[in-house]
């Protein structure tokens, strides 16, 4: 059984959001042909699955297809803040060096720059228009004590990881970022960006098809069944048999479609409306300046960023069901917060809302590699609600795998192998319940 309200997994129309309205449509998809085979089968078609797809087809004459239950990039990769920065994983930087070592969190962060540099050379090399936007992230404090935080968490960044980073007064930040009643300083982190997550999804798409990938979109896997070494996947448009398989499904994972992947992962809704665009006076109001998106220090955070139209585009995360009637109180709450966070610009119009899942792990940490017990079954997921620069990576890394031109070992250790077993995983909703309450009074 799904974990959400079944609106949730409707694949059969887009989420209407801001970014569809201004996306130019796809057209590299092509229908599956009932008893194809391949040599590498991509269910999903989001960042994870186009990247292991275009690169596989760029680097090894492989017959490649991305099964795609929606449109492409229908699931979080059309849908996201846009915000492609740093360290998909709820587990600090201090806490990382504690679990893995020095040495590996430095890899793995060092990946993960690595990883904001290959969305940024995979649009400008390749004529993606995505429209990006700033030179950093900005992480906001939201009281006093949490600007301490951010002095620790920036001596870390540039210390010991090289990131650049700079420390901002409250004065400061609020002549180079903007003024509002939740801004206590703010650190400047001299990786990632802004960018239009569709334009980057459906350019992604454009390269992997041009590559020689085919993609089949609306075609949903609703069976997985091995005949010898050959996995067979049944779909509404015919079967295809493949040699190998990545799972690129992320936080829409259909659990019932292999036992490997059911009851690991912790899908959660995260939120986001637009306002229509702000003058520059209304701008002003707030003192409103910087191109960079923004987070603020809660541990239930708000994320917020100036889009090139200058409309706000603002979210956090919340509602474990999934019910449309769920979604409006979410939307209605989202809206009250944004009010609070920024009181000038309460009441304004807000154009669109929508939301998606994003997708945890209980060890915190993204997930990729291939089974144990199946060699020939490769996995990526879990980017923490951070994996528009973690997810394309993640997807060159998964090619790499398939190729065999790297080895799981390879990889951060953070990274390696399946997210762990859930205890009791039909309780999920509760634990996240427990954790969302908890964070909530922590945050107050
Ligand atoms: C509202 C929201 C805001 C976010 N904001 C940010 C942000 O600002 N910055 C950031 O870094 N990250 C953000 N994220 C997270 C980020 O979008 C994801 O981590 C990333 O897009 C994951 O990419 P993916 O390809 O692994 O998964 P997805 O893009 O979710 O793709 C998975 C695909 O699998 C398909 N699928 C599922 N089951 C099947 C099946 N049986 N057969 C065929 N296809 C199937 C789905 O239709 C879906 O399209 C956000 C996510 C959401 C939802």
């Amino acid at each position: 059984m799904p974990l959400y309200h079944p609106s949730v997994y409707d694949f059969a129309s887009p989420v209407p959001s801001y970014w569809e309205d201004t996306a130019p449509p796809f057209e590299g998809d092509v229908p599956l042909k009932d008893g194809e085979s391949c040599d590498v089968a991509i269910i999903g078609g989001g960042y994870t699955g186009l990247s292991a797809a275009y690169h596989l087809t760029r680097d090894a004459d492989m017959d490649v297809r991305v099964l795609e239950a929606g449109e492409i990039a229908w699931g979080a990769s059309g849908r996201n803040g846009g915000f492609c920065g740093l360290h998909p994983s709820s587990m600090g930087y201090a806490d990382h060096i504690r679990t893995y070592g020095l040495e590996e969190a430095k890899r793995y962060i060092t990946s993960q720059v690595e990883a904001i540099e290959l969305v940024r050379d995979l649009i400008t090399q390749n004529g993606i228009e995505a429209d990006l936007q700033g030179d950093g992230m900005f992480e906001v404090a939201h009281n006093a004590r949490r600007f301490k935080d951010l002095k620790e968490e920036a001596e870390l960044l540039s210390g010991t990881f090289d990131v650049p980073t700079r420390l901002l007064s409250a004065e400061t930040f609020a002549e180079e970022g903007y003024n509002s009643t939740e801004q206590f300083g703010a650190l400047w982190i001299g990786a990632g960006f802004g960018l239009h997550p569709l334009k980057f999804a459906r350019g992604l798409g454009r390269l992997a098809s041009e590559a020689g990938a085919h993609l089949h979109a609306h075609t949903r896997v609703i069976d997985w069944t091995k005949a010898g070494s050959t996995h067979v996947l049944s779909t509404a448009r015919g079967t295809l048999r493949a040699k190998k398989i990545i799972v690129a499904t992320n936080g829409f994972t259909q659990e019932a479609l292999h036992p490997a992947f059911a009851g690991r992962l912790l899908p959660i809704m995260s939120n986001i409306f637009t306002t229509r665009p702000l003058s520059e006076a209304e701008l002003s109001a707030h003192q409103w300046q910087t191109e960079c998106p923004c987070s603020n220090t809660r541990n239930l955070l708000f994320y917020y960023r100036v889009l090139p139209d200058r409309r706000i585009l603002f979210g956090a995360r919340g509602d474990l069901t999934g019910h449309p009637d769920a979604s409006q109180k979410m939307f209605r709450w989202l809206e009250k917060r944004f009010g609070e966070v920024f009181p000038e610009w309460q009441g304004i119009e807000i154009t669109h809302f929508w939301r998606g899942l994003v997708c945890m792990a209980s060890n915190a940490t993204p997930a990729l590699g291939a089974l144990e017990d199946d060699p020939s079954v490769f996995y990526g997921m879990a980017y923490h609600g951070d994996g528009v620069a973690a997810a394309p990576w993640a997807g060159r890394e998964l090619a790499a795998l398939v190729m065999g031109t790297k080895s799981q070992k390879d990889l951060p250790r953070a990274v390696q192998g399946p997210p762990p077993h859930i205890p009791f995983p039909g309780l999920r909703r509760w634990y996240l319940r427990a954790a969302l309450a908890y964070y909530r009074l922590k945050d107050l």
